[in-house]
């Protein structure tokens, strides 16, 4: 029996990504450009699939979607920001040229899927994954099973306790203003205090201490509920002093309250690099519907 190639869809706000790996989920090919109209994008994504023909392929999306394989709209953007593709529906557009097995999560959870097969929490039965860039969002490994119910987790727009020194920052979140960790810790909510963007910014800069108390509540608040093993930072903003700082913050909010293995083992940040947690997070949920549909 030959190889099995796997293909990945990472659609993004700002640019999409495909690619196809083997087995062992290492890339062969890639490609990237613009998430422009639908139709034009899709051109894009189906000329290099056909190119570099694959077994099976997975999407991670730019949300709202449509991510209960059970609904009649599995695979729809919803209402998104980006008016053109509110209704889209991947899956079907997909399968308009592609006869193969065909995954669809969010980005974010494509990511997480990377990382427990892949990276930091490939030890573990559980995970969270939390990005922290132009959004924040967070996906959660259970068993090999994404937790969540009728739709994915939007953590990002959990509420929070804010920091005393940032009262007078009314926040980035066209929805909950500086009501939201999104609102208040995301890439574009620095940019918004300093002028400076987080990658940019220096590390002695007064607002990292800041973004690190909002980030030590996310994770604190992933602890209590999910009890995860690991909790994984990656994106734009993230780097290992902040990781540091967040730690620091964490042990300060949760006073000895709930046990936690060694900090510098529990709240890590992404060891891939350029992102690739969602390509190689994708080759695996291929691999994974393509069997599930082999064994139906
Ligand atoms: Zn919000």
């Amino acid at each position: 029996m030959s190889e099995k190639r796997f293909g990945s869809i990472e659609a993004g706000g700002t640019k999409f990504v495909c690619a196809v790996g083997n087995e062992k989920f290492k890339i062969l090919e890639t490609s990237i450009f613009p998430t422009g109209e639908p139709d034009k994008t899709m051109a894009h994504v189906k000329a290099f699939f056909e190119k570099h023909p694959v077994d099976a392929l997975s999407i991670g999306t730019f949300g709202p979607v449509d991510i209960d394989q059970s609904s009649s709209t599995y695979g729809a953007i919803l209402a998104s920001p980006k008016k053109a593709w509110q209704g889209f529906n991947f899956i079907q557009a997909v399968k308009e040229w592609f006869s193969g097995s065909v995954f669809l999560t969010t980005d974010v959870n494509s990511s997480t899927y990377g990382e427990y097969t892949m990276g930091g929490a490939k030890e573990d039965a559980s995970c969270v994954y939390v990005t922290v860039g132009t959004g924040i969002g967070a996906g959660v490994i259970q068993n090999n099973q994404f937790v969540g119910g009728t739709t994915h987790l939007e953590i990002g727009h959990g509420f929070i306790h804010r920091h005393e020194a940032d009262f007078d920052f009314s926040g980035v979140c066209p929805y909950h203003g500086g009501s939201c960790f999104e609102g208040v810790a995301a890439g574009p909510s620095i940019e918004a205090r300093t002028g400076i963007s987080g990658e940019n910014l220096p590390q002695d800069h007064p607002v990292w201490t800041i973004e690190a108390y909002y980030l030590a509540q996310l994770a604190y608040d992933l602890r209590v509920n999910f009890a995860p093993a690991k909790i994984i930072f990656g994106g734009g903003v993230i780097n290992e002093e902040l990781i540091e700082k967040v730690r620091i913050q964490f042990e300060e909010i949760n006073a000895g309250y709930v046990v936690v293995p060694s900090l510098n083992e529990f709240i890590v940040s992404s060891t891939f690099e350029d992102n690739a947690s969602a390509t190689v997070g994708n080759f695996a949920l291929a691999q994974k519907v393509l069997n599930e549909d082999n064994q139906a």
